[in-house]
C-alpha cells in the first residue's frame, strides 16, 4: 500500500521526499509516476480535481499539505465516511504570530513612515503609539489564532479574539457569535483576520463589516483570500477609514501583475508566505493520519466536515 503525493501547484517532490526519509519503508508516489489504483492508501494532497479521489478503490485518508483543507473541501466528491487530516504546526503557529506581529509594528511604530523620511533625509520625531492604547482584534482563535494571540499579548498589546466556541486564553478575552463580533469590530485598531475558508467566512470582510471598524484602523489578514472582499477595500483605503492593510492571501494567487493592490500606498502585499510547511512535519502527521486510520481511530487532526475546517 502507498500514500501519493498529489500536491499541485505546490510541487510535489519536497513532501515525497520527507514522507521517504520519515518513513523509508513506505511506498510513496507523485502525479508523475503511474501508480496501481489499488495500491493508494493515502492522498496528501492540496486540491484534488472531482473525479479524483474515484480513482482509488482502497482509499482511506485523504491529508491536506497544510493548515487549511478548504481546498480539499472545494472538490466536493469526497465520500463521507473518508477521513479527511490536516496539518497542524506549532512552528508554522509561529511563524504566523510573527508576520502578524511584523506587521503591526510596522505600522503601529511607523517604520514605512520613517523609511520615506529617511528617504528624504528628513530627522522628524513622532509620538510613540503605545501598545496599551491599540485594541487588536483576532478572527480565528484556533491553533494558528491562539500562536498570534500569545504573541500580540507578550509585546503589551489588549487582544481579543472571536471564534464559534468561546475560549480559555490566558490574557485574552474571548468573544462568540453576532453580538461577540459586532462589539469586537466597534473597538478594533488591528483586526486580524486568521480564519479558515468555509461558507460562514467567505467573504466575511466586505465593505458593511470593514466600514464597522473604526475610523483609522488597520488589517491584516492571513487567513484565505476568499475572506475579503478586495475591491471594498479600496474606498474604505481611499477615503481614510481604513489606515492600511496587510495581505498575505488572495482572491486569486498568484495576485495579478495589473492588480490595484500591487500598488496601493496603504497596502503590504506578500505572496501567501506568512508561514511555509515544515515538509517532515508534513510527513510525520501524513503519516501519523494513516497509522490512526488503520488503528480504526480518527486522525489526530480531523477536518470536521459539516462546520467546513
Ligand atoms: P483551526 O485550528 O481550525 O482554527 C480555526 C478557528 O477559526 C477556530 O478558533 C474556529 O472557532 C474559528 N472559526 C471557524 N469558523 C468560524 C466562524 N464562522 N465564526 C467564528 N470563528 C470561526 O485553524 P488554524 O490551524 O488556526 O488555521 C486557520 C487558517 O489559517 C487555516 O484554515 C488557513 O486558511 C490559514 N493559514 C494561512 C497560512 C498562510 O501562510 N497565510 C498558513 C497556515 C494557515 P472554534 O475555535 O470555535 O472552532
Amino acid at each position: 500500500m502507498a500514500i501519493l503525493v498529489l500536491s499541485a501547484p505546490l510541487p510535489s517532490a519536497p513532501f515525497a521526499e520527507a514522507l521517504r526519509r520519515v518513513a523509508p519503508a513506505m511506498p510513496v508516489w507523485t502525479e508523475t509516476d503511474a501508480p496501481d489504483p489499488a495500491s493508494v492508501e493515502a492522498l496528501l494532497a492540496w486540491r484534488l480535481k472531482p473525479g479524483t479521489v474515484g480513482r482509488y478503490p482502497r482509499l482511506r485518508l485523504v491529508c491536506s499539505v497544510g493548515a487549511g483543507a478548504d481546498k480539499l473541501l472545494a472538490a466536493g466528491d469526497l465520500p463521507a465516511g473518508l477521513p479527511l487530516a490536516r496539518v497542524v504546526d506549532p512552528v508554522q503557529g509561529r511563524q504566523m504570530a510573527q508576520y502578524a506581529l511584523a506587521c503591526a509594528l510596522a505600522h503601529t511604530r511607523g517604520l514605512d513612515r520613517y523609511a520615506a523620511q529617511q528617504a528624504q533625509a528628513q530627522w522628524l520625531r513622532h509620538p510613540v503609539r503605545q501598545a496599551a492604547q491599540c485594541r487588536v482584534d483576532l478572527l480565528g482563535l484556533g491553533a494558528v489564532g491562539q500562536a498570534i494571540a500569545q504573541a500580540f499579548v507578550a509585546v503589551g498589546y489588549p487582544v481579543t479574539a472571536w471564534s464559534r466556541r468561546p475560549k480559555a486564553l490566558p490574557g485574552v478575552a474571548s468573544v462568540a457569535g453576532e453580538a461577540g463580533l459586532a462589539a469586537l469590530l466597534a473597538a478594533s485598531d488591528l483586526l486580524v483576520c486568521a480564519l479558515p475558508l468555509t461558507a460562514e467566512t467567505q467573504g466575511l470582510l466586505r465593505r458593511e463589516t470593514l466600514q464597522r471598524l473604526p475610523r483609522g484602523a488597520y488589517l491584516i489578514n492571513l487567513g484565505r483570500g476568499e475572506q475579503l472582499v478586495e475591491d471594498d477595500l479600496r474606498p474604505l483605503l481611499d477615503d481614510g477609514h481604513l489606515a492600511g492593510a496587510a495581505l498575505d492571501v488572495f482572491q486569486r494567487e498568484p495576485l495579478p501583475e495589473d492588480h490595484w493592490l500591487w500598488r496601493h500606498p496603504a497596502v503590504r502585499v506578500t505572496p501567501h508566505i506568512a508561514a511555509q510547511a515544515s515538509f517532515d512535519t508534513v510527513a510525520e502527521q501524513c503519516l501519523a493520519a494513516l497509522a490512526a486510520v488503520r488503528a480504526g481511530l480518527p486522525p489526530p487532526h480531523p477536518v470536521d466536515r459539516s462546520a467546513g475546517y
